[in-house]
């Protein structure tokens, strides 16, 4: 299957209210380019770096989104123009975001990254720091920035039934603060479980190899 062929399949898979972005890591311009004539517009991108040197060489009407784990040095350069940071994993970052959203007098989109996975490796809040962000919000401690949802990662297993309680599980705390803060955006589901993600309440996927692959 071409890329434009697994585009379509997503997308008609897809319900119109959840949005789907292209996570476009360690693929080439010419690739990415080729979902943009499809007329895609959200990509998303893992590492500053690597986001900061195809920003250069793609056209400047990409929203791009940041879903991998950000040190706090690199914040700086993203602020001026990301569309939403979905990897909010620490109280730290969250102050980093502020400070340098503020030195430019812009509002910057953040979701809070929710651990939830049974495995070391995944970033992510506890119930316990988001209780701690979530009262820090409401003390009006963040004003650059919106805290627009919760992004999530199921553990990489075959185990169907293990992934959707982890699922539930952070559509649960998306529910539970949804209407205190406004939360638009559940972020959660990859190219190996977006339709259970999907079935979980999920309104935003975040799909890559799937596309890319041909
Ligand atoms: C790589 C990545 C994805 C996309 O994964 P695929 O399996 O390639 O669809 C989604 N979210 C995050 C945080 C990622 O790092």
């Amino acid at each position: 299957m071409s890329i434009q062929d697994n585009y379509s399949k997503i997308k008609q898979e897809t319900p119109k209210e959840v949005q789907l972005v292209v996570v476009s890591k360690k693929q080439s311009i010419e690739k990415i380019k080729e979902v943009y004539d499809l007329g895609h517009r959200h990509f998303g991108e893992n590492k500053v770096q690597e986001l900061l040197s195809k920003k250069d060489e793609l056209p400047s009407d990409i929203h791009w989104h940041i879903i991998g784990h950000l040190q706090t040095n690199k914040v700086k350069y993203i602020i001026p123009f990301v569309e939403l940071i979905h990897s909010v994993d620490s109280l730290k970052l969250l102050k980093e975001i502020q400070n340098q959203a503020k030195k430019i007098d812009r509002k910057v989109n953040c979701l809070l990254q929710v651990k939830v996975a049974q495995e070391e490796s995944k970033y992510g809040l506890n119930e316990e720091e988001i209780t701690q962000v979530v009262e820090q919000i409401n003390q009006n401690k963040f004003p650059n920035v919106q805290v627009k949802g919760i992004m999530g990662m199921a553990t990489f297993t075959d185990n169907k039934e293990q992934i959707k309680q982890e699922f539930l599980e952070l559509n649960s705390i998306y529910n539970k603060y949804k209407n205190e803060l406004n939360f638009e955006f559940l972020s959660m589901g990859m190219s190996g479980d977006y339709l259970q993600a999907i079935e979980c309440g999920s309104t935003m996927i975040r799909v890559g190899s799937s596309i890319f692959a041909e």
